[in-house]
């Protein structure tokens, strides 16, 4: 048998490292970003278009190349960074695989321009799919631009699977914030389809903490600063009052680099123990040095994750030098968060020690065949009997808006074969619609049903254009960081379409004329905050609708929540329109609304 093994072609070796270093628009940003860097740049221009995929371009003022080596650069394993084993140790630039610039080329069409600051003339260079298309000297300033052109040309597939622009943005956006966070000494300009979204200026580091996240995280800064033999900790964390229920932001640098690691992550929560009610969240940056050769830097080019050799007692450390600055700071526990009201009302049914008189409710005058409905009157249960005991205490349990004979809507439900059966409603726990139907019991959640109501409903008017809205007697202003005023800017005609009306979106502010009309102004902020949040998180791999996922997220933070006692008016009401939704068993986050207690299940929980 003939030999068949044979070495790669280096467009084809290339085309699969590029598998690995290159994913999205996000990682030629950071490897351009970085390469920038490690040329010394002082200043720093980053352009995009089409959310990268079709212009990636950074320009800076660096040290550019010579020809020989602009050439060079694009080659597999070329790298003016480390020249032997050991160099590997003591890494003090961003790269070192010589991998980015070719595996780059190997994925799209790229041109470079760049000078050193001795050369009279420049060099141009013209590359596709790791072939010099062209070669040129050219007039350019000192420094390298490298510009890459539609992203993924020649693998459609990989092209396809991007994802939407304003995730392919958010990517982007949080690549440029960790280089900006890191280095800011240094200028940077962004601009976005020719616009300039940011401009930071050479700074201190507190100062472009804010202008990356804007003016209102100043105040929210408590300053760390540690210095030993092992390591030494400079930067910030957030006061404890103002912890968030999402994770906020969280970034942790380690001699200049982005990192993530759970480890040392539990040591800042953990030192902000008990200075936040559970469930939230710090915001922290915090930037660690450590001797190089204390860290595993062998890693994976596009990953984070980082090993320390002395892990514990780095936690040790960093924990009790932030506890001493909260500390320090008199930083105040038990403020007063903004609580869920449903966490204000939990249920202690077994902790209850008086068992009050149950007190029901039922309309004696009701007449299901009448259209209109009379006034009820009460009509209280004399205290004779010892069943009462049975049940639960009435604060508890809403027996008090026992309705009977209510009717709903979906008669398919119901089996309308027999049309006196009638169903009941009651809320229990203040949390489950209980309704009494032919097959059985329904426990129907209230916030989950309402969910499902408002998210159709949302998504009926997102389509049809329906814009009513309440216009405000006052504009309304709502802060944001800057990454959330971009995302707001990125679905403002999204928003504009279910009756929001922006009158303007200045620096970090929105000011609205107008809202939908069953939105409470006052929870606008949080509105707003659970909306950015849910894009933000939006998981890459479902199928990506923006619409579909703003009305998830309104619906989810419009809907009534547990805990809210209904009355039964509004309990039937519910119940109608869920079950004149589309999908009435599902909440838009996929979660069961309701289950059913056949007569069966009942009558297999007693012996007889
Ligand atoms: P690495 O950064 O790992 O060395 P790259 O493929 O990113 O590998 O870059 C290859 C080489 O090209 C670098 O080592 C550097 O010498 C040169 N280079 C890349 N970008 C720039 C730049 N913006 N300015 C100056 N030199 C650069
Ligand atoms: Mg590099």
């Amino acid at each position: 048998m003939s030999d068949i093994i044979q070495l790669l072609p280096d467009h084809v070796a290339n085309q699969i490292a590029a598998g690995e270093v290159v994913q999205r628009p996000a990682s030629v940003v950071k490897e351009l970003l970085e390469n920038a860097i490690d040329a010394g740049a002082t200043e720093i221009k980053l352009l995009i278009k089409d959310a990268g995929k079709t212009l990636v371009q950074v320009i800076d003022n660096g040290k550019g190349m010579s020809t020989t080596d602009a050439r060079l650069a694009f080659e597999r394993h070329a790298t003016s960074k480390i020249k032997t084993a050991e160099d590997l140790f003591n890494l003090n630039t961003k790269g070192f695989r010589g991998e980015a610039l070719a595996s780059i080329a190997a994925i799209a069409h790229v041109e470079l321009k760049t000078k050193q600051s001795d050369q009279e003339l420049g060099t141009l260079i013209k590359i596709e799919g790791n072939t010099i298309q062209h070669q040129d000297v050219t007039t350019t300033p000192t420094g390298t631009s490298i510009a890459v052109k539609n992203l993924f040309f020649n693998i459609p597939a990989r092209r396809n699977f991007l994802k939407s622009n304003t995730v392919e943005n958010r990517h982007i956006r949080d690549e440029f914030n960790r280089v900006a966070l890191t280095h800011p000494s240094i200028t940077f300009n962004f601009y976005t389809n020719d616009n300039e979204t940011l401009n930071l200026r050479s700074s201190n580091l507190r100062q472009r903490i804010v202008a990356v996240f804007g003016k209102k995280i100043n105040e929210k800064l408590v300053p760390i600063s540690e210095s030993t033999d092992i390591i030494t900790i400079n930067g910030f964390v957030s006061k404890p009052e103002f912890a968030k229920k999402k994770r906020g932001e969280q970034f942790f640098f380690v001699n200049n680099r982005f990192i993530k690691n759970g480890y040392l992550h539990h040591a800042v929560v953990n030192a902000f123990n008990e200075l936040l009610p559970v469930g939230y969240h710090p915001s922290y940056f915090l930037y660690l040095n450590v001797p190089p050769n204390s860290i595993d830097i062998n890693i994976h080019p596009t990953k984070t994750e980082i090993k320390f050799d002395n892990e514990h007692a780095l936690y040790a450390i960093l924990r009790s030098t932030i506890k001493h600055s909260l500390g320090q700071y008199n930083v105040a526990p038990a403020l007063d968060f903004n609580r869920d009201s449903a966490m204000d009302v939990p249920y202690h049914f077994k902790d209850k020690k008086t068992v009050t008189t149950p007190q029901i409710q039922v309309n004696p005058d009701f007449n299901p065949f009448e259209k209109e409905e009379k006034p009820s009157t009460t009509f209280k249960k004399p205290n004779t009997t010892q069943w009462e005991s049975l049940y639960v205490d009435t604060s508890e349990v809403d027996i008090n808006n026992i309705e009977v004979e209510a009717q709903l809507v979906d008669q398919n439900l119901f089996d309308d074969s027999e049309n006196e059966v009638k169903t009941r409603t009651y809320q229990v726990h203040k949390k489950y619609i209980l309704s009494v139907v032919k097959s059985g019991i329904l426990f129907i959640n209230q916030n989950l049903a309402h969910q499902r109501v408002l998210y159709e409903e949302l998504l009926t008017k997102m389509t049809i254009e329906d814009t009513s809205s309440q216009q405000l007697l006052f504009p309304l202003e709502l802060v944001f960081n800057l990454i959330d005023i971009g995302l707001c800017k990125e679905i403002q005609s999204d928003l504009e379409s279910i009756g929001f009306q922006f009158s303007s979106i200045v620096d970090d502010t929105i000011i609205l004329s107008g809202i939908p009309a069953n939105v409470n102004q006052n929870k606008l902020q949080e509105l707003f905050e659970g909306l950015f949040e849910t894009i933000k998180n939006e998981i890459p791999d479902t199928s990506f609708s923006q619409l579909d996922t703003i009305a998830k997220s309104l619906a989810k933070s419009l809907a009534i929540k547990n805990g809210i006692k209904l009355n039964s008016a509004a309990q039937e009401e519910l119940l109608a329109q869920l079950f004149s939704c589309k999908e009435p068993n599902q909440s838009p986050f996929g979660k069961k609304i309701f289950i059913t207690l056949s007569p069966e299940e009942i009558q297999l929980k007693f012996d007889d």
